[in-house]
């Protein structure tokens, strides 16, 4: 439990005095509705009834035999409605908005997966939804804004900076601080200043808490390991969160390292970053030797993000969970592995957690089990799989 919303030295509110007020009242209605049975009953109808929860615990069988270690579990987070693990969060954060008397809620986004995700909890909701994307990202991920301004939404394109979602955040945070009364901003990961961490937490704690229950009910005992990719870090901690307590399990989260931790063009924010204070929150970040936010790169549009969520950056300190770099080249050599030996396409996120399943399982014996988020379905990222293989599929 944090203190203060600090988790040891990190965390915190660290947000300019016109929002301290409206923080303070979210920080009050939170801890009221998260108590509120009418609320979680009502939450948990939307995650069955629309979200199509709880998730499946699949065995991958042949995984499991092919690489000749460990059994292998995969937390089906990617036949969520949307896609991803990204519904939970939304659904219960514009649930929120709605107790509080909130009409209005705006998001930030990267490559369209959260914005996407909160249009649809706005337009089921019945809330009026803007959404801050940077104008490289509607570019280059032009798609998905036509799918928000289908779901209702109106999509900013943010000018400022490199134009892409570090200055997607800095402009919803803007829009915010003028439009307190009537507008909740439904923040897409575990991150930003007390309560958001904690609020995004809870909300994807879904996924430990039916993975535990599933596994001990197949199993009859806890996994050895539980693993998941890490960008700002909310699946991650989705998956963590119920296992904590558990100290026999592993927790394993896996950063984007581009091409490579020793080279500029990396996302991998525990290998290469350093204590800061971004986005109202002390955490660890990607700095130039300046403490500017360096540019981040990864083949994964959800996990370029130049920070990771404070809870992440406690349990790396005290050693709870560990990180692990991942590079583009191993994520897609898991993507196209998974495809061809589950029948599964998954999310490049995702394939990143599962390029180090494919490295852990051989060295555990049999009796070990490992379960691994899929965070999200990979149909928006066949198209750069292709182009990163050379393909040209005449689009
Ligand atoms: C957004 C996204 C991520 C990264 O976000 P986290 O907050 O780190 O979970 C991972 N996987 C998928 C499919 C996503 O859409």
């Amino acid at each position: 439990m944090p203190q203060n919303g600090r988790y040891g030295d990190f965390g915190g509110q660290y947000i300019p005095e016109t929002l301290m007020n409206e923080i303070h009242r979210l920080e009050e209605a939170y801890e009221y509705y998260s108590n509120n049975k009418e609320f979680i009953e009502e939450l948990d109808r939307l995650n069955r009834e629309y979200a199509g929860r709880p998730s499946l615990l699949y065995y991958a069988e042949k995984m499991t035999k092919d690489l000749g270690g460990a059994k292998i579990y995969f937390k089906r987070e990617d036949l969520n409605h949307t896609g991803s693990h990204k519904i939970n969060n939304v659904l219960g954060q514009c649930l929120l908005a709605k107790k509080i008397g909130k009409t209005r809620i705006i998001a930030e986004t990267g490559a369209g997966q959260h914005g996407v995700a909160a249009a649809t909890a706005a337009a089921l909701l019945g809330l009026e939804c803007e959404i801050f994307m940077g104008r490289e990202d509607t570019v280059r991920q032009a798609l998905n804004v036509y799918r928000m301004e289908l779901l209702g939404a109106k999509v900013n394109a943010v000018t400022s900076g490199t134009m892409t979602l570090k200055d997607a955040v800095n402009e919803a945070m803007r829009d915010w601080t003028t439009r307190v009364d009537d507008t909740l901003y439904v923040l897409g990961s575990v991150m930003g200043p007390h309560p958001f961490p904690m609020i995004v937490r809870d909300f994807q704690s879904v996924i430990s808490r039916e993975a535990r229950e599933q596994i001990l009910e197949r199993e009859g005992r806890l996994p050895t390991a539980v693993v998941a990719c890490v960008g700002g870090g909310s699946n991650a901690m989705g998956m963590f969160y119920n296992f904590i307590g558990d100290k026999e399990v592993r927790l394993i989260g896996c950063e984007a390292a581009g091409r490579g931790i020793d080279t500029k063009e990396t996302a991998a924010t525990v290998a290469t970053g350093t204590l800061g204070v971004f986005h109202g929150m002390k955490s660890l970040f990607c700095q130039d030797e300046y403490g500017q936010i360096a540019p981040v790169y990864s083949i994964s549009a959800g996990l370029d993000y130049p920070g990771i969520g404070p809870e992440h950056a406690y349990l790396h300190e005290t050693g709870r969970a560990e990180y692990v770099p991942v590079t583009d080249e191993e994520a897609v050599k898991a993507f196209e592995y998974i495809a061809r030996t589950e029948g599964i396409i998954c999310a490049i996120e995702s394939a990143h957690a599962v390029a180090h399943v494919m490295k852990l399982a051989p060295e555990l014996s049999k009796e070990n089990i490992i379960i691994c988020c899929l965070s999200g379905r990979g149909d928006k990222d066949v198209a750069a799989i292709a182009r990163y293989r050379g393909i040209d599929l005449h689009e």
